[in-house]
């Protein structure tokens, strides 16, 4: 998206302090009025999204062409089939995630009975980022309901064509009295955060995180921060050469074009491996996406002219000077950047300091493939951390020595498909998790009960504290 477009697209009134007040007002009596915690409400509303799904697909691949030049399979695969999937999930487990479950009790509480009962948080935000928009606005949306809450969702800016069909899809679809989406850039957004929720879910980088965190901190308020950094895929030499470049190449340049949160950042191996992955890697690059990349209709563009600016910083850095080996041509007025390798680039140099977030991808060469590991522990905890190796060994040290939102041993970015497994960063890359069942825990107070009768009572744990009293204990 252009500046022009981001300018044109944000919401038509404007959305103010006193217009987050109202819509506050509105969510609250809603939800004190208990219309979104049951069983019957929170399905209706999961099945008319998934219908939402079905019905609008044409419209979404459109607004993700027009945002991103998206190709179509893309979409399919790692938006919409993404959530239908997650709508499908919530469906079939709502009953079971809402059940109380059963909690042992002690002898000092004997006799009781125990339970944890999910409740729902009550009125939550969520902030989502451009470089998904359709998947990171929705997803955690299905928690939300799925939870019992009533929910306001902030698209981003930078997507403009699918921050205004959600608006009106959602509008069309949801129930308008409890889930409401918010269009705006950082004014409308920091009217939000003016307000005391119960919960923020907020996708983006670790700048804005850290506004988003003030905000909420003024009322106490718990958050979920999804965020990025600069995810490591350590290739050892005893591999499949060509299933480890077409998953890199496919994880790097295949998904959204490298901007994905998880997407591989930066590639270590040995200085003695490091020419034949260089190869392999070209070679599928060629394959994947023909001699002019810059032109195939399988890979997106540059999501805004902001980033393709920030993309360009980081090539035209003097200090990474004669270490492009591959690509490295830009196109500012179509916002695209070619499929880029750069060959050892300084630690201090921007590549290697900033998160790329494009399609930019950095190769550090070290001697033994064991130094890699202390690389990635000396930097901050990254949100997914990647290795290539047939050594049990290496594969052990890495999972229990590496902390990272999520590990991945011989592939890229797949754990995020497995609802099974929380998604979400450590430290830097972020705080909490969703997905599945995380999904609907992300979005639900865990209340702790304790049931007794009136019969059972110890006369000892009441005062007057007599030495006898005490040698019972
Ligand atoms: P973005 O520019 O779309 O911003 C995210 C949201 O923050 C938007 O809704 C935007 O309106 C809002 N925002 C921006 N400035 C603000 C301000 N000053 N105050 C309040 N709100 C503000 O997205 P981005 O930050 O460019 O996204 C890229 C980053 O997000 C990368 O670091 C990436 O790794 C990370 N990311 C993480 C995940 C994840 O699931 N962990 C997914 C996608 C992206």
């Amino acid at each position: 998206a252009s500046e022009e477009q981001v300018k044109n697209s944000t919401a038509p009134a404007m959305f103010d302090t006193e217009a987050a007040n109202c819509l506050m007002k509105e969510l609250r009596s809603t939800f004190l009025a208990g219309k979104t915690k049951s069983y019957e409400w929170r399905s209706s509303q999961l099945k008319s999204l998934l219908k939402m799904l079905e019905d609008s697909d044409k419209q979404i691949c459109d607004a993700l062409f027009s945002d991103l030049s998206k190709p179509e399979m893309e979409a399919y695969i790692h938006e919409i089939a993404m959530i239908k999937s997650s709508c499908k999930l919530a469906l079939k487990k709502l009953k079971d995630w809402m059940k109380p479950e059963k909690a042992k009790t002690n002898l000092g509480t004997f006799p009781s009975s125990a339970e944890i009962v999910p409740e729902p948080l009550g009125v939550v935000l969520i902030i989502s980022a451009w470089n998904y928009p359709l998947l990171l606005s929705v997803d955690p949306v299905i928690g939300a309901i799925a939870a019992g809450n009533a929910v306001v969702l902030k698209p981003s800016e930078l997507a403009p064509a699918m921050s205004s069909l959600l608006a009106k899809l959602l509008g069309k679809y949801l129930d308008n009295s409890a889930i409401k989406v918010v269009e705006g850039a950082v004014p409308e957004t920091s009217a939000l955060l003016e307000q005391k929720w119960d919960k923020i879910f907020y996708t983006g980088n670790g700048r804005v995180a850290r506004v988003v965190m003030a905000a909420a901190a003024k009322n106490l308020t718990p958050v979920v921060l999804e965020l990025g950094g600069k995810s490591p895929v350590l290739v050892d030499s005893n591999i499949d050469l060509t299933v480890t470049a077409r998953r890199i190449v496919s994880g790097k340049w295949g998904c959204n074009n490298g901007q994905a949160c998880v997407a591989p950042d930066y590639i270590i191996t040995t200085k003695q491996y490091a020419p034949v992955l260089i190869d392999s890697l070209k070679h599928h690059l060629v394959k994947f996406f023909g001699e002019d990349p810059m032109n195939s209709p399988d890979m997106s563009k540059v999501g805004h002219s902001r980033h393709f600016a920030r993309l360009k910083k980081l090539l035209d850095d003097d200090k990474i000077s004669g270490k492009i080996i591959h690509g490295g041509q830009t196109d500012k007025s179509n916002l695209k950047i070619a499929p880029t390798i750069v060959l050892d680039a300084p630690e201090d140099s921007l590549i290697m300091s900033e998160e790329i977030f494009g399609p930019l991808l950095p190769i550090v060469t070290v001697e033994k493939i064991e130094d890699g590991v202390e690389f990635i522990n000396s930097r901050p905890k990254p949100l997914a951390a990647y290795l290539f190796t047939n050594t049990k060994q290496l594969k052990e040290e890495f999972v229990s020595n590496i902390s990272a939102g999520g590990v991945v041993i011989n592939d890229v970015t797949l754990h995020l498909m497995v609802d099974t497994l929380p998604f979400g960063g450590v430290g830097e890359s972020g705080t909490g998790a969703y997905h599945g069942k995380f999904s609907f825990d992300a979005f639900s107070h865990k209340k702790a009960v304790l049931y007794r009768g009136f019969f059972g009572d110890a006369p000892a744990r009441y005062p007057p504290y007599t030495p006898g009293k005490l040698r019972l204990l």
